[in-house]
């Protein structure tokens, strides 16, 4: 990144965390003082999907604790390396719904904006660990076909950018993206789907919030935290930063064996998260993506954990439980 486009210190401080990950087992391993005997079988699923995680993530684990809640979203295991039948590399079939590079449209209003081809860590489970990201990269000439299909198409009035983690463009970037899609009549909103403040709680910048503030599209930030123990000071910071300045901010989960399976981490993670300043939207039944078939909790458990939630939060704290269906136009109730 060039220096010439850094804009605070804040933004040179998420840049620097970002050039320092972790991203080799066996740094990941000594760091948490880890049995050495993980490396391995560590190093051969890392092949398929490389490991790559924040130093503000991992400083929230515990050290010598194989079944970290956290932990265990980002080292690769043996059980990545054999999928079941049923698991795929592209589960929703997103290639099917692309209509220029970087764009997806499959649900009516909305278009989806694929704005970065990485993330700052890589979750073991997620449903683009095999996604083409090479292939759908979004150049200027993408972008500016991106804006033309929105105007060719006045039904569309809300923005998603996912990625990747579309955070990870820089607030040079986001302001030119804002600024032209200010210039769409027909769209009121915009969302960012994005793990960083959640990762790297720094990349929630002044330049940042103050842009989203001055928006005239409502701004709405999606955060993906699985688990209460992801939370801390600096990320409440982030998230209420978010939140005073205008800003919407929800959270998705992913119902993970061994990470939020139980009644007193869902509970413990929805309270957390309003402490903080974020209300819990949705709980995602696991994508069938290969190699995530380890966390996978069948459809009668987790009906079963939801019904056990409703008990113990407010109707507000109780996030919908999901799943996305390759073919459907919205998320489809589980229930
Ligand atoms: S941050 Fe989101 S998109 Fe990136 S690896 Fe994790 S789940 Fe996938």
């Amino acid at each position: 990144m060039a220096l010439s486009l850094i804009s605070s210190a804040t933004e040179y401080d998420w840049q620097s965390q970002l050039r320092d990950l972790i991203r080799s087992p066996k740094a990941l391993i000594d760091t948490l003082e880890l049995d050495p005997a993980l490396l391995p079988a560590a190093e051969a699923a890392s092949t398929l999907f490389p490991l790559r995680v924040t130093r503000a993530f991992v400083s929230r684990m515990r050290k010598n604790d194989p079944n970290d809640p956290l932990l265990k979203q980002v080292l690769p295991l043996g059980q990545e390396l054999h999928s079941p039948e049923g698991y795929s590399n592209d589960p929703l079939k997103e290639q099917d719904y692309t209509r220029s590079r970087a764009l997806i449209h499959k649900y009516h209003n909305r278009v989806l904006i694929l704005g970065a081809t990485s993330c700052a860590i890589n979750c073991r489970y997620c449903f683009r660990r095999e996604f083409d990201y090479a292939d759908n990269r979004l150049s200027a000439s993408d972008w500016q076909a991106a804006l033309d299909y929105i105007e060719a198409h006045p039904a569309i009035n809300e923005v998603i950018f996912s990625g990747g983690d579309p955070l990870l463009q820089n607030d040079a970037q986001w302001q030119k993206w804002i600024d032209a899609l200010e210039q769409k009549p027909q769209l009121t909103r915009l969302r960012i789907h994005t793990r960083l403040p959640v990762v790297l709680p720094a990349r929630v910048t002044d330049t940042l919030v103050t842009r989203l503030r001055a928006s005239r599209l409502n701004a709405v930030v999606v955060v993906h935290c699985n688990h209460a123990q992801e939370i801390d000071a600096e990320v409440e910071r982030a998230l209420m930063r978010l939140r005073s300045n205008g800003v919407t901010v929800l959270n998705q989960a992913v119902l993970l064996r061994g990470v939020n399976d139980t009644l007193v981490a869902q509970v413990a993670l929805s309270e957390r998260l309003f402490e903080a300043g974020a209300l819990p939207y949705y709980l995602h039944l696991l994508d069938r993506v290969n190699g995530a078939a380890h966390f996978d909790v069948p459809d009668a458990e987790a009906i079963a954990l939801h019904n056990a939630m409703r008990g113990h939060l407010s109707g507000y704290l109780l996030p919908r439980l999901v799943r996305e269906q390759a073919g459907d136009t919205g998320k489809t109730p589980v229930f």
